[in-house]
């Protein structure tokens, strides 16, 4: 079995092993909240109970998006765990660069150089601003038909 060759030089190896413990815990931390959501949604007390149709609706809407979300993050944690096992954990997807250890500490899923996170969200919100000016821009035109 070949050696890795690790490219994440910048990170000593304890620092290595605490953001790993750190992923670690958080994706524990995660796996139990979801584990106990599910058993509160089946709990059949709660599902005897007579709950105003609607409430009971937005509830588990509320429910589903937070488990994605959460499912979504613990994803994107075990993906961050094999980056760390391929040696390929704190370095940018974007542009290479090294990741600081605060930075991970701080938000040890970070995949993205401050400069190309910052990039990055900059084009979210104009992405975002050329959606909201669009549909405005039908409403518009919605408005001059009538
Ligand atoms: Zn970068």
């Amino acid at each position: 079995m070949g050696k890795v060759q690790r490219r994440n030089s910048h990170l000593t190896d304890a620092q290595l092993k605490q953001l790993e413990d750190l992923l670690l815990a958080q994706k524990e931390d995660i796996l139990n909240k979801i584990s106990d959501q599910t058993q509160y949604a089946l709990d059949p007390n709660e599902q005897k109970e007579q709950v105003d149709a609607a409430n009971n609706n937005r509830e588990k809407e509320q429910e589903a998006r937070l488990l994605s979300r959460q499912g979504f993050l613990v994803k994107k944690i075990t993906k961050t765990l094999q980056d760390v096992t391929n040696g390929e954990y704190g370095l940018c997807k974007e542009c290479d660069a090294e990741i600081p250890f605060e930075r991970l500490m701080a938000r040890p899923v970070a995949d993205m150089c401050i400069t190309c996170k910052e990039d990055s969200e900059m084009n979210e919100k104009s992405k975002l601003y050329k959606k909201v000016s669009k549909s405005l821009g039908k409403t518009a035109q919605e408005y001059g038909r009538i």
